[in-house]
């Protein structure tokens, strides 16, 4: 007879169309676009938390001009939750305040949660994976569970062995009610008009209603190391610069994003993988931003016509190859903009940056910059001097840090 930790795991023999892993922006957007595109459809999503409150706290913001006009963009500028604003701006010391057109979008964990829940889409929250086969995954629990196409969107997966190196993007976020009207029409993406330290540093305001708004206080650091409380004191003495008064704190939400030297997108770890979001390596790798990957990985789907492993593989190979095609650039970026200037002038690359034509710039934040573009953001050149040209271009993976 068997002992029970000898026990054979059970196999749920419930064939499931999709198993998607991790209920996180990629997954759960998955999931709910797989429910609307692709009704017939049966989809399973397995998540580690025990549940939807126990997903941190975040808020994901993307421009208007990372979408297209295809059925899958206005879908999710139909998603019940998303927020909208016509127009953002950016404030820099000598360029001042810089309006830009296009809409602005964002869209919180809370409503992510909401919809899955109200769509009736089967989550299994507190199910950990333990090993991804091609046919089925390994939970912790010792259950098997068999799918036709397993797409794996945890955030946590092995990263690339040949290593990501680079800087950081951290913040803290307070959401806040404030006392008066704070008078802000739209965001306020990067607001540099404050004591550079730390790196390159800007506030983000996001207003969500008439007195509420979302206030970040955010750093592209040398290192990792995020002092929450501080940062809450620095938000607060800011919010009171400002000539506001705080009446109640709504929210809190950080994060410690990875601003890559070379690609982030790593190596799959077996020959059937379809890994997709963060944990892959698609995001932006200057903004550390990954909604228009996602946004881009459901648009391609439109055109797969069977849900089996082979299309899937396909629209992820075509995105790896995308990403491929502007990584460099960005990463090259990353570059100049940690090693080729001294910590506190940072702010001066990103308000050249700043300085130059809407199209550009919004091409860049939907990693889609052209040739041309690159020409004009290489002429905004930082103030360097020989040792910042030595570090920038003896910059070799092997001798810099790595982003854990
Ligand atoms: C605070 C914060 C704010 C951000 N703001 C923006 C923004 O404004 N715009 C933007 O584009 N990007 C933003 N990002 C970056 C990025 O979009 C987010 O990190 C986003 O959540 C990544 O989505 P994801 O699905 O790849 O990973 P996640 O959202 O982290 O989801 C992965 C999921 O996998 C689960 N998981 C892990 N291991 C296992 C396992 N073994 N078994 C089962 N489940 C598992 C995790 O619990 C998690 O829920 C932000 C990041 C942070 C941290």
């Amino acid at each position: 007879m068997l002992q029970a930790s000898e026990a054979r795991p059970t196999v749920n023999q419930t064939q499931t169309d999709v198993l998607i892993l991790g209920a996180g922006l990629t997954g759960g957007l998955l999931a709910l676009w797989l429910k609307t595109f692709r009704p017939q459809a049966s989809v399973r999503v397995l998540e580690t938390l025990p549940g939807p409150a126990h997903y941190p706290e975040r808020t994901w913001s993307f421009h208007g001009s990372d979408l297209e006009f295809e059925p899958t963009d206005n879908w999710i500028r139909s998603l019940p939750g998303l927020k909208s604003w016509q127009g953002y701006s950016v404030r820099f010391p000598h360029l001042g305040e810089r309006h830009f057109g296009g809409s602005y979008h964002s869209f919180s964990s809370d409503a992510l949660n909401h919809l899955l829940a109200s769509q009736k889409v089967e989550v299994r929250w507190g199910a950990t994976v333990k090993t991804v086969e091609a046919d089925h995954v390994d939970l912790t629990s010792g259950e098997k569970l068999a799918a036709s196409v397993i797409v794996d969107t945890r955030n946590n997966s092995p990263s690339n062995p040949s290593a990501i190196r680079g800087g950081f993007q951290k913040f803290v976020g307070l959401r806040l009610e404030l006392e008066q009207s704070h008078g802000l029409k739209s965001p306020v993406i990067m607001d540099a008009c404050c004591e550079q330290k730390d790196g390159y540093r800007f506030f983000y305001l996001l207003p969500t209603s008439e007195k509420e708004l979302l206030i970040e206080d955010t750093y592209y650091s040398d290192t990792s190391e995020l002092d929450v409380n501080s940062i809450c004191s620095e938000i607060r003495k800011s919010v009171s610069e400002r000539g506001w008064k705080i009446r109640k704190e709504l929210k809190i939400e950080s994060g410690v994003l990875p601003v890559p030297f070379s690609s982030p997108v790593r190596k799959s770890t077996h020959p059937n993988e379809l890994s997709f979001g963060v944990g892959a390596g698609f995001y932006h790798p200057v903004t550390a931003y990954s909604f228009a990957w996602v946004a881009r990985f459901l648009r391609a789907l439109e055109g797969v016509e069977h849900l089996s492993r082979p299309d899937f593989d396909r629209v992820l190979q075509r995105l790896k190859s995308d990403h491929k095609r502007t990584v460099w650039f960005y990463t090259f970026m990353n570059r100049m903009l940690f090693l080729a200037v001294s910590p506190t002038l940072r702010y001066q690359l990103l308000e050249k940056f700043h300085s130059l034509p809407e199209g550009l710039v919004q091409r860049f934040y939907a990693s889609k910059t052209n040739f041309l573009d690159r020409l004009q953001i290489l002429a905004t050149r930082p103030a360097l001097n020989y040792t910042q040209l030595a570090r920038f271009f003896l910059w070799a993976p092997k001798n810099h840090r790595r982003i854990e």
